[in-house]
């Protein structure tokens, strides 16, 4: 046997219930409102918003085109289940809400208003905001290098790859160099770690600042070694990033007196470039540029070499 609530039970239920719960005639003005609903939506008792709320569709909603979808959802499948909109209070602030309505018909089956509960989500929202910003930071920092600020490893591995498929589509030259503070160990051991790490830094954004396009890229290779891609650029246009890089790291002036190819902190770079092949490893890059670093190096230092 079902058991039916009487009206005074009923009362003392919509009366508990922590939702707003309300019903709208077929003019679309509240003819019913639980306390919760009234409170939430700024008015001082449910008979208040009752009587002064005559048009739910503009004075609920906060924006016209939510208060058209939501009745337009309503007329077509009629009920609305979980619509998230911004509601308006009386005195016109705004909050955010999840709201369900079911039609409501008369005796010929006509549609004949509604009723439906609303939840005041403002709270859930608002922590929502707080995680996208906080994955966002966390982003950031996951592809940042810690010491230099200037992208990381994890950074650079993942751009090539996606500037290498695109090169390959597009058939564009895609190049790298790698650069090498000259004499970096002596550095560390005359000058201290300190001091090491603080003209790591300076060098990584004299790189990254000379990087001037907005497709290139400088990031940190590992230890006192930095790459940059560079795609859309040819042989010819790395070569010359290569000899800018080294003349403007140069003018750092930062003082070495234990380097044996200058006066003050220099680089060596290696330069490689290529218009890559269907199914051809980014990593053959690396390799080259390697390996004209490795021979900028045994000539001296504080230069460039293009694998040829
Ligand atoms: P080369 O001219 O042939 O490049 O010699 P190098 O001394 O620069 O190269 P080597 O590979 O022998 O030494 C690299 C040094 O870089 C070792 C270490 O003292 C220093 N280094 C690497 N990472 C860091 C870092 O994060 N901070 C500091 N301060 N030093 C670092
Ligand atoms: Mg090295
Ligand atoms: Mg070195």
């Amino acid at each position: 046997m079902t058991h039916r609530l009487s009206t005074i039970q009923m009362e003392d239920f919509l009366g508990f219930a922590p939702i707003g719960i309300y019903q709208v005639n077929a003019e679309g003005k509240l003819v019913m409102a639980n306390p919760e609903m009234a409170w939430m939506m700024g008015y001082e008792s449910s008979s208040a918003i009752v009587e002064q709320m005559n048009d739910v569709a503009s004075q609920m909603f906060a924006k016209d085109e939510d208060a058209e979808k939501f009745l337009f959802q309503l007329l077509e499948a009629e009920q609305v289940t979980g619509f998230r909109c911004e509601l308006q209070r009386k005195n016109g602030s705004r909050f955010w809400a999840n709201s369900y309505a079911k039609q409501l018909q008369n005796q010929d089956g006509r549609p004949d208003g509604f009723y439906g509960f609303s939840i005041d989500i403002s709270r859930i929202v608002r922590i929502e905001e707080k995680l996208h910003q906080a994955n966002k930071e966390l982003v950031r920092i996951a592809t940042l290098d810690g010491l230099t600020k200037i992208a990381n490893r994890r950074k650079f591995d993942d751009y090539l790859v996606s500037e290498w498929k695109r090169s390959i589509r597009e058939r564009t030259h895609i190049s790298l160099v790698l650069c090498d503070i000259d004499f970096f160990k002596p550095y560390n051991d005359n000058y201290g770690h300190q001091a090491g790490d603080e003209t790591l830094r300076r060098v990584a954004k004299c790189i990254e600042k000379n990087c001037r396009r907005p497709a290139d890229l400088a990031a940190r290779y590992g230890g006192e070694e930095f790459v940059v891609v560079l795609p859309g650029t040819d042989v010819a246009g790395a070569a010359r990033v290569a000899e800018n890089l080294r003349v403007a790291v140069r003018n750092l002036e930062i003082p070495h007196e234990h380097s044996h190819a200058h006066s003050c902190v220099t680089i060596s770079l290696g330069v490689s470039s290529t218009i890559p092949e269907h199914l051809s490893p980014p990593e053959t890059l690396i390799e080259e540029a390697d390996n004209a670093l490795y021979h900028a190096k045994e000539h001296g230092r504080d230069r460039f070499f293009v694998h040829e």
